[in-house]
């Protein structure tokens, strides 16, 4: 048997090394020139973590060493590289799969350099891989640059006069760290964040030495931090006993950061916390109350050559950074993915993205998706649901040595819909907001209702029954 996996992020190397450890052949395909994902392509200022690091990493890998709770970016991207070299995965670099189409009797990959034939494909494109910049009449015609916050590269914009859109986790990451440096810099706000405390901290020696040498010491932090966001985080996300006490925190922390009554109303979010992805940070609110950082909460009508258009007047800019978010329902877009008897699944996944468990479509056997539609956490690792993800993939190519082609059934994919869109109506990620959580039309796409402890015991082993087997493999 032969797998073909797309991406060398998180996902990807945890597959690579869990087929390499049963010596299956595969082919890890990347698009980018080194492995890491999302955590090589991030590389603006402040860029980091906020699920603690020893919950963001895996368990078949364990790192002691992790220098603080909440790394940043070069660490993580350096703790990838470490399992990649370690494992031995060495992925196509450059290669970008364009195309898989099912030919009646396996995967064809097609990427710019010809195609090959595979019995299994196993896509880990992330759901947060692609920059969305959003179209802004003027924008085209700005004298200064412009670019993605993901897109930053190795800029230095010191003493610039920077302009950055967007009041996600990603701006509020590189405001504090910009601000400062930068001559100025104005944050344009369309809608506040919930923004709660960042409990950060550096591990001293000993503590780390503890997690090393004392048997059971580093499992057992672990299992506490699962333990924690599962118990107090998740609760809030479907209004359970959490709800109140989120709320209170936010606004607490809004009160301690922010003195002036005036601003704080303006970051004073009007819909319920979690709703959108909550951001955890203790360095934006003060950075928004120095003299050289200005909240603009008027809409950005126009963008013109020396700045950005409000009805308040132009402000000037050299730089704009859209820290706009990511296409994040187009799941796997712009590959295009043709099933058996030519099932398009982009036309599929027309009126929303989904999959049985998140990783299976019917029409397509033997495809699988890491970090598939509602696979997305908000509040827990989300190197736990690749884990689980990955172990119940191994357990199918299992069943497929056993028993041939796999393909969920549509009785099965149908059953599951609706069980997941009753638990999706419990959240709060349908009252009230706009996130990347959801589609246009506001199905929600990205997120799994429940919790990860919940998702591990479902995806333990494969259910037969929700599986046609075919001939060959
Ligand atoms: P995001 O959460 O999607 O935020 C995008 C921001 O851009 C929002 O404030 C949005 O406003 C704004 N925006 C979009 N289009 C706009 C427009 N036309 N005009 C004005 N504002 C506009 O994106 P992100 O901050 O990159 O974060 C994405 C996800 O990546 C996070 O939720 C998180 O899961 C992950 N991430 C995590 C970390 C971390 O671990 N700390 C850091 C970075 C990213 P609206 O809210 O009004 O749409």
């Amino acid at each position: 048997m032969r797998v073909a996996i797309v991406g060398a992020g998180f996902g990807g190397l945890c597959m690579a090394v869990h087929l390499a450890r049963k010596g299956i052949p595969h082919v890890v395909f990347e698009k980018g020139d080194g492995v890491g994902g999302t955590w090589r392509d991030n590389t603006y200022p402040g860029a980091g973590c906020d699920i603690p690091s020893h919950l963001y990493s895996f368990s078949f890998e364990p790192w002691c060493d992790w220098s603080r709770r909440y790394p940043g970016q070069p660490e993580i991207l350096a703790y990838l590289e470490m399992v990649a070299a370690r494992h031995r995965v060495r992925p196509r670099f450059g290669t970008e799969v364009t195309e898989l189409a099912h030919d009646g009797s396996g995967w064809l990959v097609v990427t710019p350099g010809g195609v090959e034939r595979f019995d299994v494909v196993v896509t880990a494109v992330g759901q947060l891989n692609r920059p969305r910049v959003p179209e802004i009449p003027g924008a085209e015609t700005f004298r200064g640059e412009a670019f993605h916050s993901a897109r930053w590269g190795s800029r230095d914009l010191a003493g610039k006069r920077v302009a950055v859109v967007g009041t996600g986790s990603s701006a509020a990451q590189l405001v504090p760290s910009l601000a400062g440096t930068a001559r100025q810099v104005d944050v344009y706000q369309r809608t506040p964040s919930w923004v709660l405390p960042k409990a950060d901290g550096a591990f001293s020696p000993l503590t780390r030495a503890v997690f090393r040498r004392v048997p059971g010491a580093h499992r057992l932090y672990r299992e506490w931090q699962f333990a924690y966001l599962e118990n107090t985080v998740f609760p809030a996300l479907v209004e359970g006993w959490s709800t109140g006490l989120i709320r209170r925190a936010g606004l607490a922390h809004l009160r301690s950061q922010v003195a002036d009554p005036g601003l704080r109303r303006r970051l004073t979010p009007g819909y319920p916390p979690g709703c959108k992805r909550i951001v955890l940070d203790s360095r934006f609110y003060p950075a928004l109350t120095r003299h050289d950082v200005e909240l603009i909460t008027d809409p950005i009508t126009r963008i013109v050559p020396e700045g950005v258009e409000t009805p308040a007047g132009v402000r000037q800019a050299e730089v704009i950074v859209y820290a706009t978010g990511f296409h994040t329902t187009e799941f796997l877009l712009p590959m295009t993915v043709t099933g058996t008897c030519g099932r398009d699944l982009r036309e599929q996944w027309r009126d929303g993205a989904e999959a049985y468990l998140g990783m299976a479509a019917p029409g397509f056997p033997n495809l699988f998706f890491l970090y598939g539609p509602n696979t997305n956490l908000g509040h827990n690792s989300i190197v736990h649901m690749l884990e689980a993800q990955v172990g119940y993939v191994m357990r199918c190519l299992h069943l497929i040595a056993r028993r041939g082609r796999m393909e969920v059934t549509e009785a099965a994919m149908s059953a599951y819909t609706t069980a997941l869109n009753r638990a999706l109506a419990a959240t709060v990620w349908n009252q009230g907001c706009r996130s990347w959580y959801k589609t246009e039309a506001g199905r929600i796409t990205n997120n799994w209702p429940r919790s990860a402890r919940d998702y591990r015991r479902l995806t333990r082993r494969p259910r037969p029954g929700a599986y046609n087997f075919g001939a060959g493999r």
